[in-house]
């Protein structure tokens, strides 16, 4: 299957440019992407081909920063064998043979070695993939040689402290190699990192998996990661099977989605196969994306107004 497009896809947050950029496709099973809601429900939302897998996007979010360039999570990268692009109906093969990623940054002007900061959501190899890629002779490089990569230190425990039920998610060469080559800083819950933006702890679908808040004069916006990977996981219960806790991951997504509802946060969606970008609202019963009129967000009566 081809990957999902567009490639890039640009926003304003007050005075700092973002691009969500499409790192590639991939396919995971419907009934495991939807914990336990059953199939006649999510296969509305989202159809399933004929293994029961879902499509997916794998989007990284690029912040024009005057640090520098900050990149948010980092796809799948180029690393897995065939048999893996197999199971998981991966494209994310870029036109100079690394990934679309790289094809991304190009698309925007930025070069890899430009990227001043890498912020891992969390170290699945569908978000951390692409911190490191393979070159012709098999050597495993840092795809940002001049970043430095930043992680909850919690979860760069558990990523290297696997059982057997979540070792098949962490694969080291996507992280080890760059702990052994000092480019990693590992933070500890809520802070800010640089100017502007911040970690913001979502736990339940890893025990230290984390969102990012960008904030510039007045506006705010939200990399959510796998707290509400697509648009169909907004209602609350919709939560993955994958999430080691699910019942925290209810409680992070209460607050985030409520948080981000009452301060009119521009949500950015991750895993979503078409919507990058959205704004969520509250029709008294479930959230959902908020309807969008115009360029304008709507919001339903008695809301507040957003302010992107
Ligand atoms: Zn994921």
């Amino acid at each position: 299957m081809t990957a999902p497009t567009p490639l890039v896809e640009t926003r304003q947050v007050g005075r700092l440019t973002v691009h969500a950029i499409q790192a590639g496709g991939l396919a995971l099973d419907g009934g495991a992407m939807f914990g336990i809601v059953p199939k006649p429900l999510w296969e509305r939302r989202a159809p399933a081909d004929p293994r029961n897998r879902i499509r997916l996007g794998m989007r990284c979010l690029l912040v024009e920063h005057e640090d520098g360039p900050v990149l948010i999570d980092t796809g799948l990268g180029n690393k897995e064998p065939a048999k893996f692009h197999e199971l998981y109906d991966v494209d994310n093969a870029g036109a100079e043979g690394r990934t679309l990623l790289e094809d991304g940054l190009r698309a925007v002007g930025v070069r890899p070695e430009d990227v001043r900061l890498v912020i891992n959501t969390h170290l699945h190899f569908d978000h951390a993939g692409g911190n490191t890629w393979r070159d012709a002779a098999g050597t495993v490089r840092p795809t940002f040689p001049n970043a430095r990569y930043l992680v909850q230190r919690g979860e760069y425990h558990y990523a290297t402290h696997t059982t057997e039920r979540t070792a098949a998610s962490y694969l080291p060469p996507n992280f080890v190699p760059l702990m052994e080559a000092g480019l990693v800083d590992e933070v500890i819950g809520e802070g800010e990192v640089v100017p502007g933006i911040s970690t913001l702890p979502t736990p339940g679908h890893t025990p230290f998996h984390q969102s990012v808040v960008i904030r510039s004069a007045g506006e705010t916006a939200c990399f959510l990661g796998d707290v509400c990977p697509t648009t169909a996981h907004l209602p609350l219960p919709w939560i993955m099977g994958y999430d080691v806790e699910p019942l925290v991951t209810l409680e992070s997504k209460r607050r985030v989605l409520r948080r981000a509802q009452e301060e009119g946060w521009l949500l950015v969606f991750e895993h979503d196969p078409t919507t990058g970008f959205g704004h969520v609202a509250h029709d008294g019963k479930a959230y959902a994306l908020a309807e969008a009129v115009g360029g304008a967000v709507k919001h339903p009566v008695g809301q507040r107004q957003g302010s992107g």
